[in-house]
């Protein structure tokens, strides 16, 4: 039995802490904050002692290892004396997985992550094989492995998961791509954000797969640096590849050893050119699984997509309203404006996190009629396409920025809320940005 402290209470702190009381660990949870009711309940029922608003150094030091959720820095005081005091700090998903044996399909990137794990978790149910979804999605990863008894499980895993994990081995890893973001958490040095990236592919072996972009030049020049033994399975837009997946003629090709399957785009029942790299990588992933071909092909034209991302919302009067609360970078934006096919009416803004714009300039000036700011602070916005765009509108509230499309939108337009921007300006998370937005849409 070990004493096993759980720092943070929010979904995969509780989660761990049930999962090491269950497998006969002395357990302790602290929390800096308040923990919600929730959490309060499932702790008091499995009988795990807790501390909220403030951590005790000496219940905490005694610990034969540490689980930190993945939002607390290492940078906190507390995180700095155990690793100091050489306390083993790791990951929810790192703990968990040494009671899990089920074979881990894990998918990480910096955009697109939550999308790809919810295909490949439709197309590994449709195939009839009993899986779990888990990582930064719904119920914890632990919480899981405590409760239930799944064979697969899809997780997806941030950077900050990673981080915290040594010992873990995905059986299949997917990495979607690499730019820009969270560089405040990794000292403004991309090359720390891509090393915590490149942990999914720790422990592999020859019989394990890495799934990757080999469109994404981020990705190639570090792979090119590391040794490697997993059967590397690249997809692109742009070249041929052996084995993996490509596009030619408008159709996705897949091949893994002799297994094969084609595609045309347009059957994807998500659209745009992001959407062609999670659907590869979830096609790949299903020839890996030797998935059948019929069943691949009803669940890529089949799946619904996942709330706040490029969601259409509703038409109202020929005009299109989507929902893509969920791009709080300027790289996923650039995929919404480039998948649009009318003028748009881009809502953008919120906090920025140090936003270089230019990558989308020429989208902007081709396809944006006008820009609705939505932030606490929107003067760097105007600044930088003040110049390019006619028309520059100021809201404060999802609602105010809705009204203001209404009244600007012409007939055959898209209204875009794409903002590029985090949303902790003026609302909770991007959720209730999103929520907010879509409510707004519904009653005009
Ligand atoms: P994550 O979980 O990595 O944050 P999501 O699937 O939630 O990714 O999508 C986040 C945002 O990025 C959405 O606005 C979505 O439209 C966009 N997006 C989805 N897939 C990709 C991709 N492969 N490349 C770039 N942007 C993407």
């Amino acid at each position: 039995m070990n004493r096993v402290v759980v720092l943070g209470g929010g979904e995969s702190g509780v989660g761990t802490a049930v999962l090491a009381t269950i497998k006969g660990h002395e357990v302790f949870l602290s929390d800096s904050n308040m923990v919600t009711d929730q959490a309060r309940e499932l702790l008091e029922k499995y009988d795990i002692p807790f501390e909220e608003g403030g951590h005790t150094r000496d219940k905490i030091l005694n610990a034969s290892v540490v689980v930190k959720s993945p939002g607390i820095p290492d940078t906190v005081p507390i995180v700095e004396e155990l690793i100091s005091n050489n306390v083993p700090v790791i990951s929810e998903i790192e703990f968990a997985g040494r009671y899990d044996k089920s074979k881990k399909i894990c998918v990480t990137g910096s955009n697109g992550k939550t999308t790809t794990a919810s295909i490949i978790y439709f197309l590994l149910k449709n195939a009839g094989l009993n899986v779990g979804l888990a990582g930064n999605i719904g119920q914890s990863y632990a919480f899981q492995v405590a409760t239930c008894n799944y064979e697969y499980y899809v997780l997806e895993l941030s950077s900050f998961q990673l981080e915290g994990m040594y010992d873990f081995k995905a059986d299949i890893a997917v990495l979607l791509n690499i730019t820009p973001d969270h560089l405040d958490r990794y000292n403004n040095q991309m090359e720390n954000y891509i090393k915590a990236k490149f942990r999914i592919t720790q422990n592999m072996s020859a019989d394990d797969c890495f799934i990757f972009c080999a469109d994404d030049e981020v990705s190639i020049s570090h792979l090119n640096q590391i040794v490697l033994h997993a059967k590397q399975l690249p997809f692109s837009q742009q070249k041929e590849v052996e084995e993996g997946a490509f596009v030619k003629d408008e159709k996705m090709h897949v091949n893994y050893v002799d297994r094969e399957y084609q595609m045309f785009l347009n059957e994807l029942s998500l659209q745009g050119k992001h959407n062609v790299y999670n659907s590869m990588a979830a096609a790949i992933t299903g020839k890996v699984l030797d998935i059948d071909n019929e069943v691949l092909r009803e669940s890529l034209s089949s799946f619904q997509g996942v709330e706040h991302r490029m969601e259409k919302v509703l038409k109202v009067k020929n005009v299109l309203y989507i929902n893509d609360s969920k791009a709080t970078n300027v790289n996923s934006t650039w995929y919404a404006l480039e998948s649009m096919t009318t003028p748009v009416v881009w809502i953008a803004g919120g906090k920025d996190k140090g936003n270089e714009y230019e990558p989308l300039f020429e989208l902007v000036k081709e396809r944006v009629r006008a820009i609705i700011c939505l932030g606490a602070d929107n003067t760097k916005l105007h600044k930088v396409f003040g110049g390019m765009v006619d028309n520059m509108y100021d809201a404060k509230s999802a609602k105010e920025a809705v009204e203001i499309a209404y009244n600007i939108a012409q007939p055959g337009d898209t209204v875009l809320l794409s903002p590029a921007c985090a949303s902790f300006d003026l609302f909770k998370n991007f959720e209730e940005r999103g929520r907010l937005f879509k409510e707004a849409v519904q009653k005009l």
